[in-house]
């Protein structure tokens, strides 16, 4: 798979771009605006507050991610900052998210492009009352199957990082125990969309559980696997 772009339509310019270091550039600097405009949209839309949550993109082999503890609308292009699998730096100067782990954690198991992590509140509430967010409506088979939940650590430790990574065993996102959200996918858009749809069935089912004495209808396993088989034709298919 090509990690070339930041949310736009796919293009193989990875070899290009390493030929010529000015290319390798200008698709940096693209991707690192695509990602603060990613970041900066968790904000508006609710899903983070402050400087809580962090966004990536990997480029090649290079992972631009989000700076530690920095607002997001104050993000320029100068600061611009980059990390390779290791987590050993190679572009910028400031100090990258402390959930560092976590991002690398996800490009080393999977084929993600990008990542999103927030403390949308739904989301959140849910971490804190089951261990899978029950299957309340058929768009949990975008995420791959009901989301689970990650047992807590302590945030930017690899302990945390490993127990995202068994919740997400062919998942595309999970939650994370009295803390957020996890997504990823092949663009920006996808990861943060991937993130709006987890916030919002959690959003959901929390709305039908708040009854006093009912609870809600769920949907089976087969029904999920349905609604996934439908979805792989769902939309614009020819572009
Ligand atoms: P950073 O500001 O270091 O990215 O931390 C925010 C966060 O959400 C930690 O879990
Ligand atoms: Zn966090």
């Amino acid at each position: 798979m090509v990690h070339t772009t930041a949310g736009g339509p796919e293009e193989d310019t990875t070899a290009a771009a390493a030929a010529d270091p000015a290319l390798l550039t200008a698709e940096l600097a693209r991707a690192w605006d695509a990602l603060v405009a990613t970041a900066r949209r968790t904000v508006t839309d609710g899903l983070v507050v402050g400087t809580s949550g962090n966004v990536s993109v990997r480029v090649g082999d290079t992972v631009l991610v989000t700076p530690s503890g920095v607002p997001y609308d104050r993000l320029a292009p100068e600061d611009a900052l980059g990390v390779d699998l290791n987590g050993t730096r190679v572009l910028g100067t400031l100090k990258p998210t402390s959930e560092l782990p976590m991002h690398l954690a996800v490009y080393r198991a999977t084929d993600a492009a990008a990542v999103v992590h927030t403390h949308a509140v739904h989301a959140t509430a849910a971490s804190t009352l089951v261990t899978e967010v029950p299957s309340i409506h058929y768009m949990t088979a975008a995420l791959g199957g009901p989301a689970r939940v990650a047992p807590y650590a302590l945030y930017g430790t690899e302990e945390l990082a490993a127990n995202m990574l068994r919740a997400l065993r062919d998942r595309t996102g999970c939650l994370l125990q009295n803390h957020g959200t996890v997504a990823y996918g092949a663009t920006l858009d996808q990861a943060y969309d991937r993130t709006a749809q987890l916030e919002w069935m959690c959003r959901v089912w929390l709305t039908a559980s708040a009854l006093p004495d009912r609870s809600p209808s769920l949907l089976t396993a087969e029904q999920v696997e349905a609604a996934g088989n439908q979805l792989r034709g769902y939309g614009q298919q020819d572009r």
